[in-house]
């Protein structure tokens, strides 16, 4: 039985990258019919808010993750909030200080720093240098009367460890390159290299699918693992999988702080969740080989950790639009138009609310469907119909009304009163022949109609955007254009 965990600090709004890896975790568990537990990394108090808390389950949420086990929904190996486990670490702890796989170190950070100076300028590794690791009763005894205070650090194998990593395939690591770490600060507080893999162990994680940036950190805990099963704590060590990493403009790693990495913005710019989880799930897995456009079902159902690519993998924001509008494409005309509602209300819209009109919406919907990337685009498509004056777009304006539209215009609008305002074709029939007798085309007839009425050179079809707004306000705005 697959368990799986998605395991993130509650530390500021939520990225792409940890989304990515919420997905793949997801996917793999509904794949494999596990469970997925979601557990709340949040033992850092000083960088830990209860605000990043609330909006990271609300990100899950929107997303449309769901899990078996976790927040809001508890589960057999409750509480889910690392804050709340303090006594399970403080008893692993001491549980392995007295077996021997821990020891309390009393070097301070000063000693440390002057010894890792000198490892380096000798050229030998700069981890640490096992000073405490045996230290006799009375040693410990002499650095307590110095009032020196100690952290707990965890006490590894002098052997190399080997895994076969779920994606990159078998990894050695060499004993002197992981040296005795941290696992209990000074103040008690147990460090992450703690409480993840206790968690872990004791939620009976099977896999472990996270970051790349984690792969380092996985030797420390297959030890720590082989120690907690010899204390009884755990049954196995789960199988570990590091997602690659993902790659931000000018080919760096994409940051927390990269604006671009933000999942509020792509919330903002009315992403569709589908359609960034489909872009996201392009970021080191592949549908197959001529298809990068499919359902979220589709994914789960195809998701396979043997198609996942170790390479680093490229953010590409165009791509990710792309997709997004071919996911806006697939909507059920009334799902886009529900989906469109918070950006025809304030803060987004730019009209009064009592000027929106529920059926002029529901006319253009089908018109808009086609035209939008993210849903936000909406507002400046379709404010024509709510706005009680065009916007006043002074480009547009001099591009269209290029030498005197007045005569094309007058023309136009006789044609247009004149015609059959229950049909589209009727008006364009209209406009059609007011070129035709001022020597111009369509496109060159019906841009000034388009910014007089509309305020802008291009927007959705004209002949249904007049047809929606109706003839009494279109011949207004053509007269207000002449005047
Ligand atoms: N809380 C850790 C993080 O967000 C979890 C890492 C892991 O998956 O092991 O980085």
């Amino acid at each position: 039985n697959v368990r799986v965990r998605f395991c993130p600090s509650p530390t500021g709004n939520p990225h792409v990258g940890l989304v990515r890896t919420a997905l793949f975790n997801w996917a793999y568990a509904r794949h494999n019919q596990g469970t997925l537990v979601f557990r709340i990394e949040d033992t850092d108090a000083a960088r830990d808010s209860e605000e990043s808390y609330d909006q990271l389950l609300d990100s899950m949420r929107w997303l449309g993750f769901d899990w078996d086990e976790g927040p809001e929904i508890g589960g057999p190996h409750a509480p889910y909030r690392q804050s709340q486990r303090m006594d399970i670490y403080k008893d692993v702890a001491e549980k392995l200080l007295a077996a021997g796989n821990a020891y309390p170190c009393y070097c301070t950070t000063e000693e440390l720093d002057t010894r890792r100076e000198a490892a380096r300028a000798a050229g030998k590794p700069s981890g640490y240098d096992g000073h405490c690791r045996d230290l006799t009763d009375e040693q410990k005894q002499a650095y307590e009367a110095e009032g020196r205070s100690h952290i707990v650090r965890f006490r590894m194998p002098d052997e190399a460890t080997t895994f076969t990593d779920l994606v990159r395939g078998d990894i050695t690591v060499q004993a002197e390159n992981v040296t005795d770490y941290g696992i209990v600060r000074a103040n008690g507080a147990p460090l992450y290299t703690l409480v993840n893999p206790v968690d872990d162990a004791l939620m009976e994680i099977t896999h472990v699918l996270r970051g790349e940036d984690l792969l380092s950190s996985t030797p420390r805990q297959i030890a720590l693992y082989k120690a907690l099963i010899e204390l009884g704590i755990a049954k196995g060590i789960p199988e570990f999988g590091h997602l690659p990493y993902v790659m931000g403009e000018g080919n760096k790693k994409l940051s927390k702080r990269d604006p671009q990495a933000s999942l509020n913005l792509y919330r903002e710019r009315g992403f569709l969740p589908e359609g960034l989880l489909n872009y996201l799930s392009l970021l080191g897995w592949s549908f197959s080989a001529d298809q990068d456009v499919f359902s979220i079902p589709d994914m789960v159902a195809k998701f396979d950790l043997a198609d996942v690519n170790a390479n680093p993998a490229r953010f590409d924001l165009k791509k990710a639009e792309a997709i997004n509008a071919d996911h806006i494409r697939m909507l059920d005309v009334k799902a886009f138009a529900t989906a469109c509602e918070p950006w025809l209300r304030a803060p987004f819209a730019n009209w009064a609310p009592e000027d929106f009109d529920q059926a002029a919406w529901e006319a253009i919907a089908p018109h808009a469907q086609t035209r939008v990337t993210v849903l936000s685009d909406i507002t400046a498509n379709v404010d024509f119909l709510f706005l009680k004056e065009p916007v006043e777009d002074e480009a547009s304006w001099t591009k269209a009304m290029k030498g005197d539209p007045a005569a094309l215009l007058t023309t136009a609008r006789a044609k247009l009163e004149a015609a059959d305002w229950t049909s589209a074709d009727s008006l364009k029939e209209a406009v059609l022949a007011a070129g035709e007798e001022h020597g111009l085309k369509l496109g060159k007839a019906q841009a000034p109609v388009r910014v007089a009425v509309t305020g802008r050179t291009v927007g959705l079809p004209l002949f249904e955007s007049l047809e929606i707004l109706g003839k009494e306000k279109t011949l207004t705005r053509i007269d207000a254009a002449l005047a």
